[in-house]
C-alpha cells in the first residue's frame, strides 16, 4: 500500500496518519530527576498492564509545527509558549516540570534529524506531538513517582479533509467540558475522553465539532473540544474580535493569543468578553465566526446548532476577516511574512543537551505506519 506521504513526497498528508523516522524521549523518577533527553528510532513502547497512566490518567500533551521557511531554513512557531503551557498542564495533573530548555531542545533535535519529513508544500508543516505519562508500575491512587516525556512528529496538511470548508457546531444540552477548579485549562488527555461522547452526539446532529457552554449557567459559549472560539464584528465602524475571556475553564491557546495580536496590528478592535449562546445564535450579531487551534490553524465556523435552533452565521461561508487572519498568520509561520513578534524559531544543527542514539531508525517512507508496526497503532 502507498502511503500519502514520504520525505520529500508530495499531495496532501491528511492529519496525523504517518510519523517521521525518530522520536525523542526522557525519563523521570522521584530520586533522580529528568534524564537526559536521548533521539532514538520511532517505535513502539511497551507498557506493563499496570502502569499508572493506564488506570488513573495523568496524561498532557502538546501540539506544534515546523514550517519550512523560503530559503529552506526551518522554523518553529512560538516553542516557548507551548513549553510553558506543557509545564503549566503537568502541574494542574501533579506531574514533574521540565527545566527550561529541555521542551525546546527536544522538539529542535527531533526536527534537525527529522527534517527531510518537513513538507515545503503551502500549509503543510511538521505537526510535534510532545507528552507525558506517569510510566510507573504499581495500583494506588497517587501521584506516579516515574514519567515519561516523549515526542513525536507527524507531517500534516488540512486538518479537515475538506480544507478551510466552514464547519458547523454542536452545543451539546447534556454534557459540559469543564468546570471552575477542574482540569479546563490543562491539555491533559482526560479533557479529550471526557468530550467523545459529545461528539459522538455532534456527529448525529450533522455537526463537525462541539461547541462548549460554561457548567454553571450553560449559557456562555467557552471554547471547541480542541480549538479556541473568536467572534467577528463587521460593520461601519469598524472590524472588531470578540473572544471569550481565558479562565481555568477554557485552553489558553497560542494560536488564539496569535490571532488576537495579529488582529490588533490589522487594525481591528479586539475585545475579551463573555458571549452567550443566544447572543452567538441571534441573527446579526456577528458577522463571522472562526474557530481557532494549531492543528486546523483557522476553521470558519458557518453554522451553529443547538436543540431549538440552527443558525447559520452570515451567509454561512468563509469570511473576509477569517480569511484575512488565516492567511496572515500561516504566512507569518512559513516565512512569507515579517515576524515582528519574534514568534519563529530557528531550528539549529545539534542540540548538545540532546543525545542522538545511533540506533538506525526504521524508515516510514511509503508505508502506513500501521503497516510498518502493527503494535503502534
Ligand atoms: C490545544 C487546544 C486548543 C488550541 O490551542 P493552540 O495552542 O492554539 O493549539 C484549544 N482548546 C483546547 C481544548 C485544546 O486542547
Amino acid at each position: 500500500m502507498q502511503a500519502e506521504t514520504s520525505p520529500n513526497g508530495s499531495g496532501d498528508p491528511g492529519f496525523g496518519r504517518c510519523f517521521s523516522d525518530h522520536m525523542a524521549i526522557a525519563s523521570y523518577d522521584l530520586a533522580h530527576g529528568w534524564s537526559t533527553t536521548e533521539i532514538v528510532g520511532f517505535a513502539a513502547m511497551s507498557f506493563s498492564p499496570a502502569t499508572m497512566v493506564f488506570h488513573y490518567g495523568q496524561a498532557v500533551f502538546e501540539g506544534l509545527k515546523a514550517f519550512r521557511q523560503p530559503d529552506g531554513s526551518i522554523s518553529m512557531f512560538r516553542p516557548d509558549d507551548h513549553a510553558r503551557r506543557f509545564n503549566r498542564s503537568a502541574q494542574r495533573l501533579a506531574m514533574p516540570a521540565q527545566a527550561p530548555g529541555v521542551f525546546k531542545a527536544a522538539c529542535c533535535e527531533l526536527v534537525s534529524i527529522d527534517q527531510e519529513w518537513v513538507p515545503a508544500e503551502l500549509g503543510h508543516s511538521l505537526y510535534l506531538r510532545p507528552m507525558m505519562i506517569a510510566s510507573e508500575v504499581g495500583l494506588g491512587a497517587r501521584p506516579a513517582n516515574e514519567y515519561r516525556f516523549v515526542v513525536i512528529a507527524s507531517p500534516v496538511g488540512s486538518y479537515y479533509a475538506r480544507g478551510v470548508e466552514p464547519i458547523t457546531v454542536w452545543a451539546s444540552p447534556d454534557y459540559v467540558r469543564a468546570a471552575p477548579g477542574g482540569t479546563g485549562s490543562a491539555k491533559c488527555a482526560g479533557n479529550y475522553a471526557g468530550s467523545m461522547a459529545a461528539k459522538i452526539q455532534a456527529s448525529a446532529q450533522g455537526c463537525d465539532e462541539t461547541l462548549w457552554l460554561d457548567a454553571g449557567e450553560h449559557r456562555w459559549v467557552e471554547e471547541l473540544g480542541g480549538m479556541n472560539i473568536v467572534f467577528v464584528i463587521d460593520g461601519p465602524d469598524g472590524t472588531s474580535l470578540v473572544a471569550p475571556p481565558i479562565q481555568d475553564t477554557i485552553l489558553d491557546g497560542i494560536t488564539r493569543k496569535s490571532l488576537l495580536e495579529l488582529g490588533r496590528r490589522l487594525g481591528y478592535q479586539v475585545i475579551e468578553r463573555p458571549v452567550s449562546i443566544d447572543e452567538a445564535c441571534r441573527a446579526g450579531s456577528f458577522q463571522e465566526v472562526f474557530a481557532c487551534g494549531t492543528a486546523a490553524i483557522v476553521a470558519p465556523i458557518g453554522a451553529i446548532r443547538t436543540p431549538s435552533r440552527e443558525s447559520v452565521i452570515g451567509d454561512g461561508q468563509a469570511g473576509p476577516v477569517t480569511m484575512r487572519l488565516r492567511d496572515a498568520l500561516l504566512a507569518l509561520q512559513d516565512g512569507r511574512a515579517d515576524d515582528p513578534f519574534g514568534w519563529r524559531v530557528k531550528v539549529t544543527e545539534a542540540e548538545p543537551s540532546v543525545r542522538r542514539c545511533p540506533v538506525p531508525a526504521p524508515s516510514c517512507a511509503g508505508t502506513s505506519v500501521a503497516e510498518r508496526d502493527p503494535t503502534s497503532v
